[in-house]
């Protein structure tokens, strides 16, 4: 008899984005005049930029014609791509990460959902709340979190990310070995300092714990006194991991290519009492059920670091930042308290006491603007709504205007 994995039933039973699309739908269905405009789902809007394009159809080019043509690539990605990676975002900063820690792959998503796979099933793991709903839900499905009751996971260690800690993770009171870690974060929008984060890598080395630090945004960062890498941070070599994205840098959300840094530093421990590389144990997994990203991909992805590719992302990213100024500007003129928006395409906004699902309903029916409900990131974000700054000027600058219609 094929029996089901049943850590699949303690699933939620609903995922945040169906929700919301079944409550979009109901609403145009019975507005079908209305323009909804869409401030939900963090995904970009504009077109991959010119010298990424150029670079991706000369990938393309080459595998019409045998002498050029690719089959199977690196499993950990091309040479040119990691060497590229390594050289701008890693040592241009003082990080000491070389090509060979860099593993390439089709996204942030799969590799901090895949990740966890490689820890024993009876450790303690720490997530904020709220979340980016990934890093929960494969721990859920792997088993490891116990029964969802009154909102939580039993076995999970939540670190409640509230106005009263300005949105960041408090290091846990009780010694825990796995910790993830985003920033800038989804769905707050705040950022670490680098004190914030020598804290975490501290507590990490004090508890032979590991982070997963998830670094998908970092390219929204303008304040140069903010870390860009976690590897900023002295010892850091030794206790995180580190996962980005082309996605929002460079408008690859449905291109897909991403990247994390397993250095070799690492380490891993058994039962008993040994311990292994993480990086050797990483490479077996994605050699054995990964085989690498697209040639004409990592073509593309290697033209961001191009000075024309760098000049170009430089200005996506800016002008989603500037819509997020708008959305700021807008929301506290309306009297609202709110984070983010800053070094971040995230604005997430206080309802004032109310339900986020009900802050999110009253902005669908009276501006028909959708954004996210903050409850479906957590507990925590209950009485907030996150508002994405990914979409047109235009699109922006309406979505304001109803605002101040529907909420004054
Ligand atoms: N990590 C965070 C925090 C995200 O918000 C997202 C996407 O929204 C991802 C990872 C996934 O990125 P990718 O498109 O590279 O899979």
């Amino acid at each position: 008899m094929i029996r089901a994995n049943e850590n699949y039933q303690k699933l939620k039973a609903s995922y945040l984005f169906s929700d919301i699309a079944r409550r979009v739908n109901l609403f145009q269905k019975d507005n079908p005049d209305a323009r909804v405009i869409r401030l939900g789902i963090g995904d970009v809007t504009r077109a991959l930029p010119p010298a990424i394009i150029k670079a991706f159809h000369k990938g393309v080019d080459e595998m019409a014609h045998d002498a050029t043509f690719r089959g199977y690539g690196p499993e950990q990605g091309y040479a040119f791509l990691r060497e590229k990676i390594a050289a701008h975002d890693y040592q241009a900063r003082g990080a000491n990460i070389s090509a060979e820690e860099i593993f390439v792959s089709d996204g942030a998503k799969c590799d901090t959902g895949n990740f966890q796979e490689l820890f024993a099933n009876d450790i303690r793991i720490a997530i904020p709340d709220p979340v980016y709903p990934v890093y929960l839900d494969t721990n859920v499905m792997a088993g490891r979190t116990g029964d969802f009751e009154d909102g939580r996971y039993k076995k999970i260690v939540y670190m409640d990310c509230v106005k009263e800690n300005n949105f960041l993770p408090r290091l846990p009171e009780e010694p825990v070995d796995l910790i993830y870690l985003c920033f800038p974060n989804n769905p707050t929008g705040t950022c670490a300092t680098k004190t914030d984060l020598a804290a975490w890598v501290d507590y990490a080395k004090k508890n032979k714990a590991l982070i997963l630090f998830d670094a998908a945004y970092e390219a929204f960062i303008r304040d140069d006194s903010l870390p860009g890498t976690i590897y900023e941070i002295d010892g850091a070599r030794e206790v995180a991991v580190e996962f980005r994205s082309f996605s929002k840098t460079a408008g690859f959300t449905g291109t897909r290519c991403g990247f994390t840094v397993v250095p070799k530093t690492c380490q891993v421990f058994l039962e008993n009492g040994g311990a292994i590389s993480l990086h050797d144990l990483w490479n077996r997994r994605q050699s054995t059920k990964f085989n690498g990203v697209s040639y004409p991909v990592q073509k593309a992805a290697e033209a961001v670091y191009s000075p024309e590719g760098q000049a170009q992302v430089k200005k996506l990213t800016a002008g989603y930042l500037d819509n997020a100024d708008i959305i700021c500007k807008t929301v506290e003129a309306l009297g609202f308290d709110y984070a983010g928006g800053k070094n971040s395409p995230y604005i997430w906004v206080d309802g004032q006491g109310k339900d986020s699902w009900e802050f999110f309903d009253l902005l669908l029916h009276k501006a028909a603007v959708v954004c996210t409900p903050g409850g479906g990131f957590g507990r925590c974000g209950n009485p907030y709504i996150r508002i994405s700054a990914f979409n047109s000027r235009d699109n922006v600058t309406e979505a304001m205007e109803r605002f101040k219609g529907a909420l004054k």
